[in-house]
């Protein structure tokens, strides 16, 4: 997000802007070959305490890049721990097959980082990726770890049904957004559970309608209590992430915030939640810019964006 502040720091050499498997791998050849990295897209870099840096190139297209060669990693380090995950299951990992997300949640990096595009492997591959790894690793639970799984919902369901025709047998979990899953029908959730769909992660953010119009979370609170008690109905689990700290926002909101949550739990006491966070304004996204607004002073260094955070929540504690 911020490349001319990372690369002021002592430590780092070269930095890339936004997404890193291709010009990652041009910097290694060009640094192995003693090449300039003039050529080389995305990039900033220090030369005798002088910075450059490259135009941006775009994004990336993941049918392009090849699959993930997991036998070079001591795949053990990886297997998530079960107890805050999936139920029953003893081996989980996560895989990425989509990237970036086409909403406008103005807390988000999405905005900045994927220019609100939304990517994704198709679901054939989605499939094969899921069957490989099951196989090879002996794995029972699969983590979707997505900005956001559900956008097309014809992928979705074609990967569920390729993971039912082959008998992959798994658990998966995933993030879906309050709004998409408010609209599904029953045939569509029974193919996700079929599937093994056991638990859903939600970004619910906060309790109060008012500031979900004002952080442009565009959904609204009636669908979060009916989503709630579809997922009662139908036994999936639920992560429901929860920030506080934004803009405006009055202690009353944060309180309501409180009062959803266990309002959500009474109702369907598999929910669960995390934080709340503390929000915290990163360049480039549009409450950013509301915060400048109000006053706040943007670190200047890399490492102060860990203290601003620290002190976020010192505040908010006391
Ligand atoms: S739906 Fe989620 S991933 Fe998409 S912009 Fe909003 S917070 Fe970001």
């Amino acid at each position: 997000m911020l490349p001319e502040q990372t690369i002021m720091n002592s430590l780092i050499d070269i930095v890339v802007r936004g997404e890193g498997e291709e010009s990652f791998l041009k910097i290694v050849t060009a640094l192995k070959c003693g090449n300039s990295l003039n050529d080389i897209p995305n990039i900033w870099w220090k030369d005798n305490d002088k910075v450059y840096s490259t135009p941006t190139d775009g994004l990336i297209n993941l049918d392009n890049l090849p699959p993930l060669p997991y036998q070079l990693l001591d795949f053990e380090k990886y297997i998530e721990i079960p107890q805050t995950n999936l139920p029953n299951c003893k081996r989980i990992i996560e895989v990425y097959t989509e990237r970036g997300c086409c909403h406008r949640c103005g807390f988000c990096y999405n905005i900045n980082m994927h220019q609100c595009k939304w990517r994704a492997l198709a679901a054939s591959k989605v499939v094969e990726q899921i069957e490989c790894l099951v196989k090879n690793f002996v794995l029972d639970g699969i983590n979707f770890n997505a900005d956001n799984f559900f956008v097309d919902k014809k992928r979705v369901a074609d990967i569920c049904a390729g993971i039912i025709k082959r008998k992959i047998k798994i658990s998966w979990q995933a993030g879906c957004r309050i709004d998409y899953f408010a609209r599904y029908d029953n045939s569509f959730i029974d193919l996700l559970i079929k599937s093994g769909c056991r638990k859903l992660n939600f970004g619910l953010e906060s309790g109060s309608q008012r500031i979900l119009n004002l952080i442009q979370k565009d959904m609204n609170l009636d669908d979060v209590f009916k989503v709630n008690a579809k997922l009662k109905k139908w036994q999936i689990r639920v992560d429901y992430d929860i920030m506080a700290g934004f803009p405006e926002e009055t202690k009353e909101e944060v309180l309501q915030t409180y009062k959803i949550m266990f309002r959500l739990h009474h109702e369907y006491p598999k929910a669960t939640f995390f934080g709340p966070y503390i929000y915290t304004p990163y360049p480039g996204t549009p409450l950013y810019d509301k915060c400048l607004e109000m006053g706040f002073n943007p670190p200047e260094r890399l490492e102060d964006w860990e203290i601003l955070n620290g002190v976020g929540k010192h505040i908010y504690h006391s």
